[in-house]
């Protein structure tokens, strides 16, 4: 049994339906022209050998379409690997901190990162910088940190932060992009790992993490791993790198995951790159926040503009309106996943508009939540 409130009464008439209704912050939307040019390789691609050429030449094209992507400067590389953002911290934690990190800490995914480099025993206790959910904090140079861990989305509160060196710090900038990649615009000088899931703007599955590596940050990882610290073989980013260069991963990865990705980095590319995608974010979270700046029940929950996320918006609702029952009755009318992140505990509706997100699709969106919210 789910725990789904719905007003069953209510149906959204045809006209104010999303043609489709999938606004969930991961995983998210996936396009049908990528599960349909999937579904032409059946035979030729899925169930073939990780091995060979024509799995291969599809990572090769993804690292590839990435490094466009992000513009990314001579000498950065694409790699690649399994288990998500998630298995990445770990991996960082053995593979990138030297010594001490910094942590900007400021909803459910941030303090993940955190949480991990404290329980490392060989190296020192991480600095963890704090803000209240809704706002992010600013990093702070200092010399003894040789790793600053940015997010450039923090998922749970609709939160984004621009991502810049701190002044005249040495270290390392590791960016937690998994929600942001894609979605927001971002420039590659001022991060030297910046890594990311398929199942959020790039529209696919989850299973896989995908990092771009600064000149920088493969000498760190190189360093640490020929120092004699113990490293799990699955969790060593001088493995993920050497296997990446040459197209492959350590072990074997989900080929349909990595079709759908480069499926849809191909989109993003055909279409203009980042300019594009990162256009149709702003352009459907605009639609949100003035729409729910003008309302008499919804308010963006992020109070200053500057640090409103354009690829997951949060949006609270009055006292009056009951925000689960409008979630669970656009689901009934198959509008999904707009439910708030759990553990945030607000009365809100969390709407992720990711370029695949039709910009039309949001305008009808909002248009439905009115039509619910008249007739509770
Ligand atoms: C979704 C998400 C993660 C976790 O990604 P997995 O691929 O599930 O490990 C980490 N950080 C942020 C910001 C996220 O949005």
């Amino acid at each position: 049994m789910s725990d789904n409130k719905v007003n069953s009464n209510i149906v959204i008439p045809a006209e104010l339906l999303p043609r489709d209704g999938r606004f969930g912050s991961g995983p998210s939307k996936v396009r049908q022209e990528a599960v349909d040019a999937l579904a032409g390789h059946w035979q030729d691609y899925l169930g073939t050998s990780h091995r060979q050429k024509t799995v291969k030449s599809v990572v090769g094209s993804l690292r590839r379409g990435l490094s466009e992507l992000f513009s990314l400067p001579e000498g950065y590389e694409i790699v690649l690997a399994n288990g998500g953002a998630s298995y990445f911290w770990d991996t960082a934690v053995f593979s990138l901190i030297e010594r001490k990190s910094q942590h900007l800490s400021f909803g459910e995914f941030s303090s993940k990162f955190a949480a991990s480099a404290k329980k490392a025993p060989f190296i020192e206790d991480p600095q963890i910088i704090l803000s209240e959910p809704g706002s992010h904090p600013l990093p702070e140079a200092n010399e003894e940190i040789d790793l600053y861990a940015l997010t450039h989305n923090e998922t749970s509160t609709g939160v984004a932060m621009e991502i810049r060196r701190p002044d005249g710090a040495g270290g390392l900038v590791a960016v937690d992009a998994t929600s942001g990649a894609g979605g927001l615009v971002v420039d590659p000088t001022q991060f030297d790992c910046y890594y990311f899931s398929p199942q959020k703007a790039f529209s696919s599955d989850g299973g896989l993490w995908v990092a771009a590596l600064s000149p920088a940050a493969i000498e760190r990882a190189r360093s640490i791993a020929s120092s004699g610290r113990y490293i799990p073989p699955a969790l060593d980013l001088v493995t993920a790198i050497d296997n990446s260069l040459q197209d492959q991963t350590y072990n074997t990865p989900a080929l349909a995951t990595i079709f759908l990705m480069n499926e849809q980095v191909s989109w993003m590319l055909a279409n203009g790159g980042l300019a594009f995608s990162a256009g149709r974010s702003e352009r459907s979270s605009s639609t949100v926040y003035s729409w729910a700046e003008s309302s008499k029940f919804a308010t963006p929950f992020v109070k200053d503009p500057a640090m409103r996320s354009k690829v997951v918006t949060t949006i609270d609702f009055s006292d009056g309106i009951d925000a689960k029952l409008v979630a669970g009755t656009l689901r009934a009318n198959g509008v999904v996943d707009t439910e708030p992140y759990r553990k945030l505990g607000r009365n809100q509706l969390r709407i992720a508009v990711f370029p695949s997100v039709d910009p039309e699709d949001v305008e009808k969106l909002v248009a439905a939540i009115d039509y619910v919210v008249e007739r509770l």
